[in-house]
């Protein structure tokens, strides 16, 4: 694949150009690897780039074309040794041959901190302790419209100074829409970060996703760092590779921490969770459950109405295993007054939390941020949230949900959770972790 890079007065489009055994059909770098197809649209930015380093700019076009390259790359302008090694990583499934590398590329190098705002829960509560961090929200045009968010108007209101929308069809470009891998959320502050002087770029992921396997199971990203890079993740490790570390200073701590940082902002209204209902919550789906459920456990004056929520979907999300997020079910369970029925008749095997891990931050977890940064960011951290004790940490690397009883249920239902769990089982050894950051 060869990718051409242009910028006028008043955007930057990426193309790339298909060549033999490039293909439209990739798939997904998150979840169940669906399949996606590329429209074959040019990727627009309304950001003109005055200038990029041509390590980031290599970086954004691998970021996002990955699912559809084949087995070589030729960037808009030759990239560093770096670069290419950072992606002979075997976590790649591709092998992708580099063909214009220029070993007297200077590494990359930027001094201040820049957030990749989604808008929700977690971003918010970064932007809460790192108001210093540029706010870079990237807003979406989907067929040909831009779909509506809330936080462009947080963001817009800010000022230029401190924050910027930018517009692109990158999250689209591919049907199913929606980005194909977690870092696709980072590619406008990447564009934006040579002119800007961007060193580091903040993302909001929690332990959710770095050391709890969407909340099935505890998994050792300490120790997959030997696959990984010291990052403990194939891709991040390749951003601190060509010099702009991605980190997410939350990514110890669980919701109930973002949530409790972000409160002031949910109060105000100037949090964005779900957008199913033009752009704003619908307090019908499981993602307005959980954010209910979570502000339930920190908020003392929050009487969530359970009842819309009383409806076969949510049974059906709360009856699987292993639970989506389930320690953050488990937590609120046993903390939450007058849990309808409906909900706490279907959660009471999930396995119970004694310990308060859930509201404090990892404090280990900083190892995988890049050391010109890590000792920046976690004291920043730490004034906000406890660290976890030892007892602590024990209770969370305890954490499986794969140890609970069956659930009654007919012959069916029986051959339909061993038949889950056999998946469930296989699917992680596949991962072997590679998709353990699924991103805001
Ligand atoms: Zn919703």
């Amino acid at each position: 694949m060869r990718f051409e890079f242009t910028s006028s007065e008043s955007q930057s489009v990426l193309r790339a150009v298909f060549e033999d055994g490039d293909s439209y059909e990739g798939s997904r770098q998150e979840g169940a690897s669906q399949t996606i197809t590329y429209s074959g649209e040019d990727i627009t930015f309304d950001y003109p780039v005055r200038s990029i380093h041509p390590d980031l700019l290599g970086l954004l076009c691998l970021i996002v074309f990955y699912p559809f390259i084949g087995h070589r790359a030729v960037f808009p302008e030759p990239v560093s040794p770096r670069l290419e090694q950072a992606f002979q990583n075997r976590n790649f499934r591709q092998r992708i041959r580099f063909d214009n590398v220029d070993p007297d590329i200077e590494v990359y190098s930027g001094s201040r901190m820049a957030l990749s705002f989604g808008g929700g829960i977690d971003s918010s509560a970064i932007r809460t302790m790192f108001p210093d961090a540029y706010v870079v929200h990237e807003a979406h045009i989907k067929e040909g419209r831009l779909v509506p968010s809330h936080a462009h108007r947080i963001v817009h209101d800010l000022g230029l100074a401190r924050g910027r929308v930018v517009t692109s069809n990158q999250r689209y470009v591919s049907k199913p829409g929606g980005w194909h891998g977690w870092t696709c959320a980072t590619a406008a502050a990447l564009l934006m970060a040579t002119d800007n002087d961007f060193g580091m770029i903040l993302v909001g992921a929690t332990l959710a996703n770095t050391l709890l396997a969407n909340g099935s199971i505890y998994w050792n990203r300490f120790r997959a760092r030997e696959h990984h890079g010291f990052t403990g993740n194939f891709w991040q490790s390749a951003f601190n590779a060509v010099g702009i570390p991605m980190f997410s200073p939350v990514c110890g701590a669980s919701e109930y921490s973002t949530m409790r940082l972000s409160l002031e902002l949910v109060k105000a209204g100037n949090v964005v969770y779900c957008m199913e209902r033009d752009g704003r919550p619908c307090f019908k789906c499981s993602k307005c459950f959980r954010r209910d459920m979570i502000r339930a456990v920190v908020d003392p004056d929050h009487r969530p109405n359970w009842k819309p929520y009383d409806r076969v979907g949510i049974h059906a999300f709360l009856s699987a295993r292993p639970l989506y997020y389930g320690h953050i079910f488990s937590y609120a369970r046993d903390r939450v007054e007058d849990l309808p029925s409906f909900i706490a008749s279907r959660i009471k095997d999930v396995p119970a939390i004694k310990s308060d891990w859930p509201v404090r931050v990892h404090d280990r977890t900083f190892e995988f941020c890049d050391p010109g940064w890590s000792s920046a960011i976690r004291e920043r951290v730490l004034e906000h949230l406890e660290p976890m004790e030892p007892d602590h940490v024990a209770e969370l690397e305890s954490w499986d949900q794969r140890g609970q009883a069956p659930r009654r249920a007919g012959p069916r239902t029986r051959l339909l959770n061993l038949k889950a769990r056999a998946g469930a089982r296989l699917r992680g050894r596949r991962r072997s972790g590679r998709e353990q950051d699924a991103g805001h």
